[in-house]
């Protein structure tokens, strides 16, 4: 997802941390699947403490530099009252912070305390025009999802977009950067439909790899001649975008982030290698994050050339992708086994290889 593990640049790694499973909307591609005994406040920080921990043991034996950051998420994150408290205790720990949210609960007043609170940035899941938006979250949360967007954007604070890509929305690209452009936004991302949760009711609008390779190749042109940033954090956009010599390494250098440069922990603890791969290798409140970083036995075979097969283990973009491991595990199960490490079955690339 991210070139972060590249010599000479800072270790970029998130922790993504689902503060809730309450959600005012009930979206039909929603990875989460069920309600769930939220952490307290007080053990959230003592969680913080953990993670912060490693990060400092990280930096001193490891002579590591480092660029974390904390991305609160739900559910819909701002249904947490504590959310500010939460915000000003991790940025006292001097790290950064952003909110993922649908945005309908961001009036004036919501995006005043947001800036106030130092976040560097939110991203609102937009997921198509009107119809196609309120299709998959329902009647009129698009209006209110762009009135959210506005309000942080008068407030100065960086709104950016984040549309999941499905045949449903897969034609829409040039009215939605449009869109973009004209509410001020910092950028529009674009990842793929991870059919997981309830999101597996919409397995058959998932894109095929020519789908997805020809989505890649069009979204490049929008990548150059747009007047808002379009990206995708997708492994398999990176492939598309890249030119010149490939690095070859059995150390992944950037690609998919799951156990390698981000982690997600759930509103009960569970920490799991993304929160589209619904794996938990632990809780927080019962492990040291450190410990479980290293041993792992699924964090550490998403590290591990040799572990992969059907495609990736042989590809020479290995180091720089490894497909998406959570649409790879969501087609596996949907094929009753229970493999991470297999192929992702959209990646058009493989056989360039
Ligand atoms: S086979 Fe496809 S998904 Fe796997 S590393 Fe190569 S390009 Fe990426
Ligand atoms: S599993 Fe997929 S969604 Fe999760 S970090 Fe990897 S590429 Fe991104």
């Amino acid at each position: 997802m991210k070139q972060s593990l590249m010599k000479g640049t800072p270790y970029d790694f998130f922790v993504q941390w689902h503060l809730t499973e309450r959600c005012n909307l009930r979206c039909r591609h929603c990875y989460q699947s069920g309600a769930v005994s939220e952490m307290s406040c007080e053990e959230i920080c003592g969680a913080i403490d953990n993670v912060r921990s490693a990060f400092q043991s990280w930096v001193t034996e490891y002579k590591m530099e480092m660029s974390p950051s904390f991305h609160f998420t739900g559910g819909e994150p701002f249904l947490r009252k504590d959310l500010f408290a939460i915000l000003d205790y991790v940025r006292k720990c001097g790290f950064s912070t952003s909110l993922m949210s649908n945005g309908t609960l961001i009036d004036g007043g919501m995006a005043q305390r947001i800036r106030e609170a130092g976040v560097s940035d939110v991203q609102i899941s937009l997921d198509g025009l009107e119809a196609t938006h309120e299709g998959l979250r329902g009647k009129g949360s698009f209006k209110r999802t762009l009135e959210g967007i506005r309000n942080l954007v008068a407030q100065g604070v960086e709104a950016n977009i984040n549309l999941t890509v499905s045949r449903l929305n897969m034609n829409q690209t040039g009215e939605l950067v449009r869109l973009a452009e004209e509410l001020g936004v910092g950028a529009i991302a674009f990842s793929r439909l991870v059919p997981t949760g309830r999101g597996k009711g919409l397995s058959s609008e998932a894109l095929t790899r020519e789908e997805v390779a020809h989505f890649y190749d069009e979204l490049q042109a929008f990548k150059d001649n747009s007047k808002v940033v379009v990206i995708s954090r997708d492994p398999l956009s990176a492939i598309a975008d890249m030119d010149g010599e490939i690095p070859q390494t059995e150390m992944p250098i950037g690609g998919c982030a799951a156990g390698i440069s981000g982690i997600t922990i759930t509103a009960d603890g569970t920490i799991m290698p993304c929160r589209r791969m619904d794996l938990p290798v632990g809780n927080i409140k019962e492990t040291s994050f450190r410990e479980l970083w290293v041993e792992s036995p699924v964090l550490g075979s998403l590290r591990r050339r040799e572990d992969y097969h059907g495609g990736c283990e042989s590809c020479r973009y290995w180091a720089v992708c490894r497909g998406c491991r959570a649409i790879a595990l969501a087609h596996a199960r949907a094929n009753g086994h229970e493999d991470y490490l297999g192929p992702d079955p959209q990646c058009p690339y493989h056989c360039l290889s």
